[in-house]
């Protein structure tokens, strides 16, 4: 009998691998679930990894002999993912086409005309995200949660998802005193640190949110414990806007009537926006998503600063950002030792996703961003492994270990199946180049192996 009271699990696999260069074939890994399972529970295997090896190595461990064992002889395991960008509030719209001719205004404003206005409809968005997200191997994600609301924040620790819940915030010029005051009086209740779903704080853009907003928003984050992000160096129109103050972003300000002379001092003086924020992102671990463009300057100042990168290619695809800002720089930041990590950003600027209740459910996942680099580039499969993994997980500041395969807790395990990983060179490489995308394992894997099976150790799952 086991000593444990909860259920242990024996997983034996064509190959176990890790982005801190596990690599065992064929492997078995011996995990402690954190709770029994439900047969029909779609949450993910967690618990804690009591011993990784070869199967014969695993077999010597106290706990074995009793292990509920599954097999996956044709499949390669991998930590569950992390997708560190995305808009979960905005998966009901689906995919938003989009026309670069029109450029980036035109797209905000589908964007701003698409928001959901009830609490009950953000949280079947989000709730379908998170739907997307676990179909695709997601189990933390660095969620913008949208302006001052907490239900994303609620959805998501109702959900089986880890991660950080954005509020976001907008004023620049005439609105920039009024959201100041806001992150200045909020307190962040809503998120205690025991939750697995952290309060982080997001000013959106340094053309939607002025300097003192960021200030603000770093002085409640440093009070309070709060991870930040921001979105930065994303279009041509930011770059121009920041530079010159010019273009269709000054425009769009002027339109709403938020322009003021204030602003005209602040952005101008021909900075690209990692210089006009230098002072604000080497105060703070900031995670900035998209950094589509970046000046040899800008690479110098960031590898002396401690922020990440959210890098997401197929949304920097869907935009056409390299006809007008060039190839994203990942290879020069990550040579520069600037952490990056994958995101997806929103269904609304990926293809092929459809509006809520109008198609079916289609994953959503930095694995499929990870794919494209390894198609387009030839990117280095475990360095595509870090950035959905390690590289994340320190961006949203979680435990980078809980994304290893290292004895100790972990935040979840997928299951890709390929042809022949027990004897292939590189089969995460082979995973990526396959047409098979990753499965979480969850409580319906052990329902089908309990169904299929008359060990009577399973007894000790009830
Ligand atoms: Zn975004």
């Amino acid at each position: 009998m086991t000593t444990s009271p909860h259920p242990v699990l024996w997983l034996k696999a064509g190959a176990i691998t890790d982005a801190a260069g596990l690599l065992i074939q064929p492997g078995s890994l011996l995990i402690e679930l954190a709770s029994p399972m439900h047969d029909e529970s779609l949450a993910p295997l967690h618990g804690d990894l009591l011993a990784v090896g070869s199967h014969p190595q695993v077999a010597t461990h106290p706990a074995a002999p009793h292990a509920l064992q599954l097999q996956r002889p044709g499949s390669l395991i991998i930590p569950a993912l992390i997708n560190a960008h995305t808009h979960l509030d905005l998966t009901h719209l689906g995919t938003i086409e989009h026309d670069p001719q029109q450029g980036f205004v035109a797209w905000i404003n589908q964007i701003r005309a698409g928001r959901l206005s009830t609490d009950e409809l953000i949280r079947q968005s989000v709730q379908h995200g998170v739907e997307c997200s676990l179909a695709g191997a997601v189990v933390a994600v660095g969620d913008i949660a949208g302006v001052g609301s907490l239900v994303p924040l609620k959805t998501l620790q109702d959900s089986p998802l880890v991660g950080v819940s954005f509020i976001e915030y907008f004023g620049i010029g005439a609105a920039e005193d009024g959201s100041t005051a806001r992150i200045a009086a909020m307190t962040p209740h809503a998120a205690p640190p025991q939750s697995g779903v952290r309060l982080g704080l997001q000013p959106h853009a340094p053309y939607s949110a002025g300097p003192r907003l960021y200030r603000a928003a770093m002085t409640q984050a440093q009070r309070h414990d709060l991870p930040l992000a921001t979105h930065l160096a994303e279009t041509a129109e930011e770059r121009a806007f920041i530079a010159d103050a010019a273009g269709p972003l000054r425009q769009f300000l002027e339109r709403l009537n938020l322009w003021t002379p204030q602003i005209a001092n602040e952005v101008g003086a021909g900075k690209t926006p990692i210089e006009h924020l230098q002072a604000e992102l080497a105060a703070a671990p900031w995670l900035l998503a998209h950094l589509n463009f970046v000046t040899d300057h800008d690479l110098s100042l960031l590898a002396e600063m401690d922020c990440s990168v959210a890098y997401c290619p197929r949304t920097h695809e869907f935009f056409s950002h390299e006809a007008t800002l060039g190839p994203h720089p990942y290879r020069r930041l990550i040579n520069a030792g600037v952490n990056v990590a994958l995101g997806t950003d929103s269904v609304a600027g990926l293809p092929g996703f459809s509006a809520i209740g109008k198609g079916p459910l289609k994953p959503l996942t930095p694995w499929d961003d990870a794919k494209l680099l390894r198609r387009r580039d030839h990117a280095n499969p475990l360095e595509l492994l870090k950035m959905m993994t390690i590289n994340a997980a320190r961006a949203l500041r979680m435990a980078e270990s809980l994304f290893t395969l290292q004895p100790g807790p972990i935040a979840g395990l997928a299951t890709i199946e390929i042809a022949g990983p027990a004897t292939s060179s590189n089969p995460l490489a082979a995973a990526l180049d396959s047409a098979s995308s990753p499965q979480l394992m969850s409580g319906a894997d052990l329902a089908k192996e309990n169904s299929s099976t008359t060990d009577s150790h399973s007894a000790e799952t009830s």
